[in-house]
């Protein structure tokens, strides 16, 4: 497994490997890896060669976010990359992606206006930045995303099609501990009662499915009841709690086509986010627990 520091590095390595005709595979990550981002390289093995990028993206930040915390452990994700098959580790400095005279973003509208691009206003415009520069450093031919982070992969399926990326963007079902609780690298910052506490988010999901499946039809009423549920827990604040088409982002009443219901939740300072998609037609939400963390 090699690791690079540099862009150029990277084509060096992609140079030859399209020399030799093999298929490439993209995984972008902030590192602190877990089973969660573990299972999107998992998938990506159906490439001959795995990439993962490994970059905590200030641009992606907002001024009162954790950059500056944001958990970093390159020795375990090496190791986890090295178990796994991994061909070759992105690692680069800030000023490596970003002179210090960077000026071109790429910046969606309308998808980029709803849940987590409400409350985090800059943070889509640095991930659709970002991405959009790793596709052209590593030029893939797939590129694999988690569906805990939903809006994200809607919005990178759309930057794809909209902008023309010579990519497949492919979707990976959430991970979650065993108890629920989405795996995610900030799940770090939370202390015991916390971890306890946010056990409200996977619960209300299942609710929420329980309360879908059973017939309800009015956004209104799921929502209520989903958020009485986050609420008699005294650690949460929501963010939001909201219902929308899976595909445009937005806001649905009546609930008719899939849809993306989504969540962002304080426990105490971390903000976490969880959802679940339900298609109406099929009267099913995708299955709950994986099949790597049912015990
Ligand atoms: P991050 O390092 O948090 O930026 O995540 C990198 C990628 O891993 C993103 O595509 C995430 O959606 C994905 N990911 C993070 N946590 C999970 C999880 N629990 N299950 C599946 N994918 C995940």
């Amino acid at each position: 497994m090699k690791i690079a520091k540099t862009i150029e590095e990277v084509r060096e390595c992609i140079k030859e490997w399209r020399n030799e005709g093999l298929s490439i595979g993209l995984v972008p990550t902030m590192g602190y890896l877990h089973e969660g981002h573990q299972s999107l390289v998992k998938r990506a093995c159906e490439n001959d060669i795995v990439v993962v990028s490994i970059f905590v993206n200030p641009m992606q930040f907002g001024p009162q976010e954790d950059l500056s915390s944001y958990p970093r452990d390159l020795a375990s994700d090496i190791r986890l990359c090295e178990e796994n098959g991994v061909d070759l580790i992105f690692n680069p400095q800030s000023g490596e992606m970003y002179e210090s005279d960077f000026c071109s973003y790429v910046d969606m509208s309308v998808l980029t206006e709803e849940l987590c691009g409400l409350s985090r206003p800059e943070h889509f415009r640095g991930v659709c930045t970002v991405v959009s520069k790793l596709f052209n450093i590593v030029t893939p031919d797939r590129a694999y995303f988690g569906e805990k982070d939903a809006q994200q992969l809607a919005i990178i399926k759309r930057m794809v099609r909209d902008l023309n990326f010579n990519v497949e963007v492919i979707g990976c079902p959430i991970i979650r501990e065993k108890d629920g609780l989405a795996k995610s690298s900030r799940n770090k910052y939370l202390n015991e009662e916390e971890r306890k506490a946010a056990l409200v988010l996977s619960e209300s999901i299942q609710l929420g499915k329980k309360i879908l499946e059973e017939g309800e039809r009015d956004s209104a009423v799921l929502v209520k009841a989903m958020k009485d549920y986050i609420e008699a827990e005294p650690l949460v604040r929501i963010d939001y709690l909201k219902i929308v088409d899976s595909v445009s982002m937005h806001q649905v009443e009546k609930l008719e086509s899939p849809v993306l219901v989504a969540m962002a939740v304080f426990v105490g300072k971390t903000r976490l986010i969880d959802n679940f998609i339900f298609s109406i037609s099929e009267n099913r939400s995708d299955s709950f627990y994986t099949s790597e963390n049912r015990s």
